[in-house]
């Protein structure tokens, strides 16, 4: 479904360039939901951003089924961290979830219904109406899930998409997203730099150096489904992943690991 080759990506020129990608690898199967942590300013955004055609990178290679992107590609959607400025103030919830199928080709009729279907999905079926400003921000995010679930995507794309809302409404919507992941068979990427959720709503958890990025570890996440809030995280194979996802990150050795001797030490 997603084929990245050796990405990079350089901002700016000269003595004031900052090479933000520093040579990403990274396949992603149809149907697997793969999260991608790193520290802060490391390149997470920019390479989602690359994905979904929205930069054009400065070298290598991304591919979405098979064919290289260039501009969005189809069937591809994006949820952004900051809802306050990804939903129109000026429409209701409803046409602001309906408004991109228009370029799905369908009428008017079939839009509403399949807006209505979604905001079903995400627990606001009666919202339709309203407008997003008469929404909480956890709400608000709700319909920014509910614009790209409706559009139905192939590739869903995520970045930082619980990074404003509370842990309450936080936990309400990774599970809401493995829900509807369920229902939809779709293909989803993931930022976020917390790295329970990261284990928690992962199939897989990439992991990226510091800027320029390059991908350190690949971890598979095999923990039973359905994945439950208190439960899951209680599991000895989730602690140790998210132990080891932590180091990674952060760049530290586990607790006993052979360190090197530091010869100006002595
Ligand atoms: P992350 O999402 O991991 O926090 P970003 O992809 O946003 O990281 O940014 C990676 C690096 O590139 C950061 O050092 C950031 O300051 C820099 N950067 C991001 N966008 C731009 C830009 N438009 N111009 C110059 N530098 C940028």
């Amino acid at each position: 479904m997603l084929e990245i080759t050796n990405l990079t990506h350089t901002y700016g020129r000269g003595s004031g360039a900052h090479r933000a990608l520093g040579g990403i690898d990274l396949k992603v199967a149809e149907g697997e939901l793969v999260c991608i942590v790193g520290p802060s300013g490391c390149g997470k955004s920019t390479l989602l951003r690359s994905v979904a055609g929205l930069l054009e990178p400065t070298g290598g290679q991304v591919l979405v089924d098979g064919r290289p992107v260039t501009g969005t590609p189809d069937g591809l959607a994006v949820v952004f961290q900051d809802y306050s400025r990804s939903l129109f103030p000026w429409l209701s919830v409803g046409d602001n979830v309906a408004l991109p199928l228009r370029r799905r080709g369908l009428d008017r009729a079939a839009r509403r219904e399949a807006a209505g279907e979604a905001l079903d999905a995400v627990g606001l079926a009666g919202a339709s109406s309203k407008y997003p400003w008469e929404l909480s921000g956890g709400m608000q995010q709700r319909v920014a899930i509910a614009r790209a679930l409706a559009y139905r995507p192939s590739l869903l794309l995520m970045d930082e998409p619980f990074g404003s809302v509370d842990a309450q409404t936080r936990e309400d919507l990774e599970d809401l997203v493995l829900r509807v992941r369920g229902h939809h068979r779709m293909t989803i990427v993931l930022i976020t730099h917390d790295i329970d959720e990261s284990v928690y709503v992962g199939d897989r958890v990439v992991v990226l150096s510091r800027s320029p990025a390059t991908v350190t570890a690949d971890l598979r996440v095999n923990l039973p489904a359905p994945r439950d809030q208190i439960a899951t995280r209680e599991l000895p194979d989730f602690v140790r992943l998210r132990a080891e996802v932590g180091r990674l990150v952060r760049g530290t050795r586990p607790p006993g690991a052979a360190v090197l001797s530091d010869p100006s030490s002595n």
